[in-house]
């Protein structure tokens, strides 16, 4: 059944996180919103049924990111159920802290066909199948800018996800579709804590400019901005989201 709506928007990675609160926000501003997962789905059921209690539309749809057929169906899935896409939010994307010596090749092909992949997948759908006055939002990460030691492979993935929002705003002219990336910093997150004691947190949090950590959600009130009209004249830009730390 085609269900019609005003405008449809895709969130990957939207079972936990970032992505969630991405979604949920997006459901809460009257997009139809395609709750990507890969291997949480009950986690974006419970998703979906936050965005329909709340009176919005809302769609579970499994996908690797790293695997073009899945973004492709993922895509297609929109399409059919909703009639067309108007957002894409390519959220989805793992961490690794490991010194590069220690990163065996296992490791580097899953953050390298995750993030970099992954986002190349989606943006070649969206080049396909963005309605015009689309809006596409990438996700970076501040330890791009941050140098920080460990995260060697980690920032590589994300400055080549900053390159190509740069490229791909221009690849897209005529089409009044905006590209930009938001790159968080300090959220407090699964991925932010891993690899870190509650102490070292604590640290960490007291030490930033704000005194404490950032939430998924002040993301995605960045997110609803970039998406909004509000922000028609934003473009290729990176929006660094961390309380000032860097
Ligand atoms: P989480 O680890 O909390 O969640 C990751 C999400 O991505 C999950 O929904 C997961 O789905 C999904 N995902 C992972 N791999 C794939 C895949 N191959 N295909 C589809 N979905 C996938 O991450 P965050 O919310 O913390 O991070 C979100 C984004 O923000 C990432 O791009 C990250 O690099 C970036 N970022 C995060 C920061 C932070 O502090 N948290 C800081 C800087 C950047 P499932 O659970 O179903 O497997």
């Amino acid at each position: 059944m085609l269900i019609t709506t005003t405008k449809t928007a895709i969130v990957t990675g939207a079972s936990r996180g970032i992505g969630r609160a991405i979604a949920l926000r997006l459901g809460q501003e009257g997009y139809a919103v395609l709750v990507n997962y890969h291997t949480h789905p009950e986690a974006a059921q419970a998703v979906v049924a936050e965005i329909v209690a709340g009176g919005g539309q809302a769609h579970a749809v499994p996908a690797n990111v790293a695997q073009a057929a899945d973004v492709e169906r993922l895509f297609a899935t929109a399409r059919q159920t909703y009639g067309g896409i108007d957002v894409l939010v390519n959220n989805a994307g793992i961490s690794a802290v490991r010194p590069l010596a220690d990163t065996d090749d296992s490791l580097l092909d899953q953050l390298i066909n995750t993030n970099v992949r992954g986002t190349l997948h989606g943006l070649r759908q969206a080049a396909r199948h963005l309605r015009r006055g689309g809006r596409i939002v990438n996700f970076s990460s501040t330890a791009v800018a941050g140098a920080t030691p460990g995260l060697g492979a980690y920032v590589a993935t994300k400055a080549a996800v900053e390159a190509i929002t740069r490229v791909f705003a221009k690849e897209l002219k005529g089409r009044a579709i905006t590209v930009n990336a938001v790159a968080p910093g300090l959220i407090d997150s699964e991925m932010f804590a891993e690899g870190k004691t509650d102490a070292q947190i604590q640290q960490v949090a007291q030490a930033a400019p704000l005194g404490r950590l950032g939430r998924a959600e002040e993301v995605a009130d960045v997110v609803a901005f970039l998406v909004s009209e509000a922000a028609a004249w934003v473009n290729g830009q990176i929006i660094r989201v961390n309380g000032g730390v860097l």
